[in-house]
């Protein structure tokens, strides 16, 4: 079984809701990998998971006029972080959270030093790839274009692995990228999400997720990080959700609605 899902949307719609960082499961070959007793590896899933971040995509799904495709990974980050480079670029690997991370959010050993990645990469990185870089080519292929909103949330208070956690922590941050974030698009999501509060740009998390085969190639293809705080609408850390995930659903799919006509 593949460790992620393509949700098919309207033919006619352009946006893939993607949803890398919701999923806390972890398969029990690549769980014997990880050091953590049960009750730290819990623990560890409650501050890295962006909980409730694939139902919060679900509801605006159906929420919106015309039904978005959703790319959803089903497997936990710690098993790998589709959203990483593997190579020099990835500034995480300075803190052990590269593709594969051999370091907790606290800075505690996750998985040994010298754990080599390759085979994580192999299995479970590089089919989500092809995946996803396959998904947006078809909807480049119907539509003429595609719009990647990539889904996450991010605690209240800054964790110890965070490379910029001093900077600003808005309701919402929306993560740009130069050439594939267009100023359309980042005006569609600064007013889809103002009832939510404020919004913030690249502060504290930047960038946004492209399949590498497209990034910097196609600016056809437009992207869109969308980073909501978590006090917005769940109990932190790994807590459930409470009434504030239905407006930020509301929020997503108006975001969906504009960028879709
Ligand atoms: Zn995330």
């Amino acid at each position: 079984m593949a460790s992620f899902e393509l949700v098919s949307g309207a033919p006619a719609s352009p946006v893939i809701l993607h949803v890398p960082h919701s999923s806390r499961h972890i398969p029990a070959d690549v769980r014997a990998g990880i050091v953590l007793d049960d009750a730290a590896l819990e623990r560890e899933l409650d501050h890295i998971t962006d909980s409730h971040t694939a139902e919060i995509a679900e509801a605006a799904a159906d929420l919106a006029g015309l039904t978005p495709w959703r790319f959803v990974n089903r497997a936990s980050r710690l098993v790998v972080d589709p959203e990483r480079f593997t190579d020099d670029r990835e500034e995480m690997t300075a803190v052990g959270m590269g593709a594969v991370y051999t370091r907790t959010t606290h800075r505690e050993i996750l998985r040994p030093d010298g754990t080599d990645p390759e085979p994580l990469i192999e299995r479970y990185f590089r089919p989500y790839a092809r995946a996803m870089t396959e998904a947006v080519a078809g909807r480049l292929a119907v539509t003429g274009r595609a719009v990647i909103v990539d889904v996450h949330s991010y605690p209240t208070e800054p964790l110890p692995y965070e490379l910029h956690g001093e900077g600003p922590r808005p309701p919402v941050c929306l993560g740009t990228d130069g050439f594939h974030t267009s100023p359309e698009l980042l005006a569609a999501a600064r007013e889809a999400f103002a009832p939510c509060g404020e919004t913030g740009l690249d502060s504290p998390f930047s960038g946004t997720y492209v399949p590498l085969d497209l990034y910097g190639k196609r600016a056809d293809v437009g992207a869109l990080m969308v980073e909501i705080r978590r006090d917005t609408y769940m109990t932190e850390p790994g807590g459930p959700a409470g009434p504030g995930l239905p407006r930020l659903a509301e929020s997503l799919a108006s975001l969906v609605d504009a960028v879709s006509g």
